[in-house]
């Protein structure tokens, strides 16, 4: 595994976020985000905006996406190119890359823009553990926060803390849906794993722990105590 020591002078953190659905990516990107003002790049969050915007890219993505299949890779890669120029201080990936195909458009993107990634972070949490975390997920869709009723139950049910605006339950946070995403992730997402070993960029962290102790462990990773 890379030493990360060069996080201990380097201003600018360039990450990508790496699990199945439900592991906590989005969590812990918000924290993560504000730690060290990154701009938070969700693929997923991309495409519910264009299809919530009605936009023929949404229209194309909203099946699929509900299906639980994956999006196709050039579809994703020209979100992100899009977007990953403009990210001063650096960026969280969540939920990109999620192929291998998709890694390496981003492996040539990022040498393109001379923004090499600094670390792929593993969230690594057995399955059982997710489909309670899918199924009781509620998200404030304008701003990405996201709550549990169990874990992280807002203060006011089905309302957002900030805004006091309704909280959605996302139509692929369903047994059916999990099982078909929990699938595509194995056959199509874990060979990242190995991509990153060998590419000398995987660090794992316990994301089955409760959500402060995760967010402990990958600051302390990205040598947040300098910040
Ligand atoms: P992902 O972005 O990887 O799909 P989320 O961050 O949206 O996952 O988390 C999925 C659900 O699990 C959310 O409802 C969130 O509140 C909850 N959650 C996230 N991290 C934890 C944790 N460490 N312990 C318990 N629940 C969690
Ligand atoms: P997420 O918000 O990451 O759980 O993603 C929700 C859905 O959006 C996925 O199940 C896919 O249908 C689609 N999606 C998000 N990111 C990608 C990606 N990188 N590649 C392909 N499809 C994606």
């Amino acid at each position: 595994m890379a030493s990360l020591d060069h996080l201990k002078t380097q201003a600018e953190r360039r990450l990508i976020f790496l699990g199945p659905a439900g592991c906590g990516k989005g969590t812990q990107s918000a924290v993560v985000k504000e730690a060290f003002k990154l701009n938070h790049l969700s693929t997923g969050d991309m495409l519910r905006e264009a299809v919530a915007a009605g936009t023929d890219l949404g229209k194309k993505a909203k099946a699929i996406m509900d299906a639980g299949e994956l999006v196709s890779d050039s579809i994703v890669l020209g979100l992100v190119e899009q977007k990953i120029s403009s990210c001063p201080n650096g960026f969280i990936l969540d939920g990109f890359p999620r192929t291998v195909a998709q890694a390496e458009g981003l492996s040539e993107l990022t040498k393109k823009l001379n923004t090499p990634i600094d670390a792929v972070i593993l969230f690594d949490i057995d399955e059982d553990l997710l489909l309670r975390r899918v199924c009781g997920r509620r998200v404030h869709a304008p701003s990405g926060r996201v709550y549990h009723i169990e874990f992280n139950p807002p203060k006011v049910e089905g309302k957002d803390d900030i805004t006091g605006e309704p909280l959605i339950h996302r139509k692929d946070d369903n047994e059916e849906t999990f099982k078909k995403r929990m699938a595509v992730y194995k056959s199509e997402t874990a060979p990242l794993i190995d991509y990153y070993t060998k590419a000398n960029l995987l660090h794992r962290i316990d994301a089955s722990k409760p959500t402060a102790d995760v967010s402990k462990a990958i600051l302390s990773l990205l040598c947040a105590a300098t910040h």
